[in-house]
Formats: C-alpha cells, sequence, structure tokens
C-alpha cells in the first residue's frame, strides 16, 4: 500500500518573505517541484485565503512557482479554535501522514514537533540563502523514515559527505531537544521583533 504524504508549507519567513512585500526564496521553483514530486503539496499559513491566493497567483504568472502553485490547496485554519498549526486538520488527511514546513516553532502542535521541519526565517537581504535546499533534503529523510519509500536523500549538489552527516545529527539533536529549538525561535522572534 502506498502512502501519500501530505507536505504542508507555511508562507511568510519560509517560502516568501512577508505578504507585503512577497520576496521569493531563493530556489523556491524548484522547491516546490520537488515537493509535488514527494506527497500532496497544501499551504498552512496565518495569511487569509484571498491574499494567499493572490500571492500564490503572483508567484507563478511571474515564474517564480509553477503553474499549479496558483491553485495549491490550502489548509483551513482560520474555522477551527487554535493557535497552532495543528496536522490533524489536513483535510482527508491526518497528522501520521503529513509534515509542517515551517519557520516558527511556536505554531507546531506540542506532540507534533516531530514531523515538523524547522527552517529559518527568510531574510530577504540574505544572497547565500539556501534554506530551502536543506529543508528539502530533510523532507526527504522524513518521508523516508516515515514511509519506507526508496527516496534519494543523497545531499544536494557537491558538498560532501562530513558535512551530510553533521546535518543529520544537528537535525536529530533539535528534533530530541525541543528546549533547544524553542531558545533559538524565541531568539528569531525577538530579532524580528526589533527590525
Ligand atoms: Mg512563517
Amino acid at each position: 500500500m502506498t502512502m501519500t504524504i501530505t507536505i504542508a508549507l507555511d508562507l511568510e519567513g519560509t517560502l516568501i518573505s512577508d505578504e507585503t512585500t512577497r520576496i521569493p526564496r531563493p530556489g523556491l521553483y524548484d522547491f516546490l517541484e520537488a515537493c509535488k514530486e514527494l506527497g500532496r503539496v497544501m499551504i498552512y499559513t496565518m495569511v487569509d485565503e484571498e491574499t494567499a491566493e493572490e500571492i500564490t497567483l503572483e508567484l507563478s504568472s511571474k515564474g517564480f512557482a509553477p503553474n499549479w502553485f496558483s491553485g495549491v490547496e490550502w489548509v483551513d485554519w482560520f474555522s477551527h479554535d487554535t493557535d497552532f498549526k495543528d496536522l490533524d486538520l489536513i483535510r482527508g488527511s491526518d497528522a501520521k501522514h503529513a509534515i509542517l514546513v515551517d519557520d516558527h516553532l511556536g505554531f507546531v502542535k506540542p506532540g507534533q514537533e516531530h514531523i515538523w521541519i524547522p527552517i529559518n526565517f527568510f531574510y530577504p537581504q540574505d544572497s547565500n540563502d539556501a534554506e530551502l535546499e536543506n529543508a528539502l533534503w530533510k523532507l526527504k529523510r522524513k518521508i523516508k523514515k516515515l514511509t519506507g519509500k526508496p527516496v534519494d536523500v543523497s545531499w544536494p549538489g557537491d558538498k560532501d559527505k562530513k558535512l551530510q552527516e553533521l546535518q543529520d545529527e544537528i537535525d536529530d539533536l533539535l528534533l530530541d531537544n525541543i528546549e533547544l529549538q524553542k531558545e533559538k525561535d524565541k531568539l528569531t522572534q525577538i530579532i524580528l521583533e526589533d527590525e
């Protein structure tokens, strides 16, 4: 039996800068295409649906995202009374078959940390941003773990094996030590508020 994984993607700070400036993160097009190959793609955002639809349409019409992205599915968060991006709220799926990619730990429902792929907040001024590439690699590893599917988890590009192993260890450490991740998240929020 094949198991379809739903990949729930945050919008602001993850795929784009924010809903006002709408700057696409480097590697967005390829990241979305790769996600589409790995599973069902949905957007999980606090941006209201009308604005979010406008953003996805804009991104695909400008060529920053594939065509299908303008009609991407949404997780209906607003009609549920919760502060968390609960993966059990995904229509036709549940937390056993879903993964969240998000820059903000505060939205992760306690108990669902293991199905969350942390990604650093996107600063458009950082021209070396390769977070989507990193997130894709983590996503593949996670999907392989969850489904047992023969997903190619080799590090993209020509980064060496040692770095791959190191990333692997850091990833596991952060997941094992959610307190550490919370600290990092808190610091990021402080920096953002200062700007
Ligand atoms: Mg975000």
